[in-house]
């Protein structure tokens, strides 16, 4: 339901909250936790992927430190900075100094602290379409004017952003998924990372490049970041898929003056992040030894799922979908070929146990109707099996 009124009362809200609506995936996920329902709906890590042991080691190390169980600095525990600081680097090729980066609560704060930073009511905002529906609700609430750009198996399509761009349009920032995008799986391609950053600096724009997902290669790591190519970029991460969503450890990486505009807006949200968890991740992304091997286990684990998952589908559904190859990250994205409408399959598919996102979920406008984002990482491969084979029942029901 959008929020622009308070019925029977004369109260009102802000106009910000006017036509914005609850999240279709948050509504899902209330609805999908029935124990029966198989759900590939949610962005879920693996539960046993994550690391609780070590985590609980790390904790209780960190507790004998009085400054794990107090308020701590707003841009973040000073050795986790230094930590992220020299992962990006890696990444990116060049120095990246500790106060060109904010610890957040999550990546998501970081997209919402950065719209604030850097949006004024009805500036141009280019989102990819579909687009990460955590972004586009930020967004829209900064009043942002949304202009789509659609992807295909390259990721954005920046030529037809060039095109937009030609015609006269001035964004004040470009937001991207570059690497298995949510909800696409898709990764941008090297030569569009360098064309976007080109188009940024030619057209004067920000670019958030979002990278959650950039460690969950399967075969070859992801092309080297859009930042690597522009320092009009703010890369940000997060420890949310590689430890655990529940540290709320994530990052931004960028212009230092955003950095500090980032800090200042922060103090307000929340004063600091928590101390405790930001002590933990640091150890643990710290521990490079540690660190790769349990970042592979992930990959392997998780190619295996998608593997499975695009084999039970092409075999219950044959040529009635069309899929792309998964090289890593957590989603595949389907599109039904025989005009199945996948809002109306959803329905079906829930009374027979398994759910996914419907694509209209991630549309700007009304696309995206026979598409679905389905999440492998959460199952085994047999309980993917089993959730095709309802879907399939679904779909069979449906006529
Ligand atoms: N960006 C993208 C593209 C995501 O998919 C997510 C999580 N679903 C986030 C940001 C936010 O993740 P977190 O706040 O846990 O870091």
């Amino acid at each position: 339901m959008p929020f622009d009124s308070f019925p029977g009362s004369s109260l009102a809200l802000s106009t910000r909250m006017a036509g914005l609506h609850s999240s279709a995936i948050r509504d899902l996920l209330t609805l999908t936790s029935r124990p029966e329902v198989v759900s590939l709906a949610g962005g879920l890590p693996a539960t046993e992927m994550i690391p609780a042991e070590r985590i609980s080691q790390a904790a209780t190390r960190a507790l004998q430190d009085p400054r794990a169980v107090q308020y701590g600095e707003t841009p973040g525990w000073a050795p986790l900075r230094e930590t992220v600081a020299a992962w990006e680097c890696e990444r990116i090729g060049r120095r990246v100094e500790t106060d060109e980066v904010v610890v957040t609560h999550g990546s998501q704060q970081a997209l919402s602290l950065l719209a604030q930073v850097l949006l004024d009511p009805g500036e141009a905002v280019v989102v990819e379409d579909p687009g990460y529906t955590g972004a586009l609700q930020v967004f829209r609430a900064a009043q942002a004017q949304l202009v789509p750009v659609a992807l295909d198996e390259n990721g954005m399509d920046t030529a037809a952003l060039e095109r937009v761009l030609a015609s006269g349009l001035r964004p004040k920032l470009v937001h991207t998924v570059s690497n298995f995008h949510n909800p696409r799986g898709v990764v941008l391609s090297a030569p569009r990372r360098a064309h976007l950053a080109h188009l940024a600096d030619r057209y004067g724009f920000w670019i958030i490049e979002d990278d959650p997902y950039g460690e969950l290669w399967f075969g070859t790591p992801a092309p080297v970041p859009v930042a690597a190519h522009s320092d009009r970029v703010i890369r940000l991460s997060s420890a949310s898929k590689v430890l655990a969503p529940a540290l709320r450890v994530g990052w931004l990486h960028g212009d230092r003056r955003v950095c500090e505009a980032v800090e200042l807006l922060k103090q307000g949200a929340d004063l600091c992040g928590s101390s405790l968890t930001q002590q933990i991740a640091a150890e643990l992304l710290g521990d490079r030894p540690w660190l790769s091997g349990h970042l592979d286990t992930i990959r392997t684990v998780y190619s295996g799922r998608a593997r499975a998952l695009l084999g039970a589908l092409e075999g219950a559904f044959g040529d009635r979908i069309a899929q792309a190859s998964v090289h890593g990250g957590m989603f595949c994205w389907i599109e039904f070929t025989d005009g199945t409408d996948t809002a109306v399959l959803l329905e079906a598919a829930v009374g027979r146990g398994v759910a996914f996102v419907p694509g209209s979920a991630f549309a700007l406008g009304s696309g995206h109707a026979h598409g679905a984002r389905l999440c492998f990482a959460t199952n085994s491969a047999q309980t993917l099996n089993e959730a095709v084979a309802r879907l399939a029942a679904a779909h069979r029901a449906l006529g």
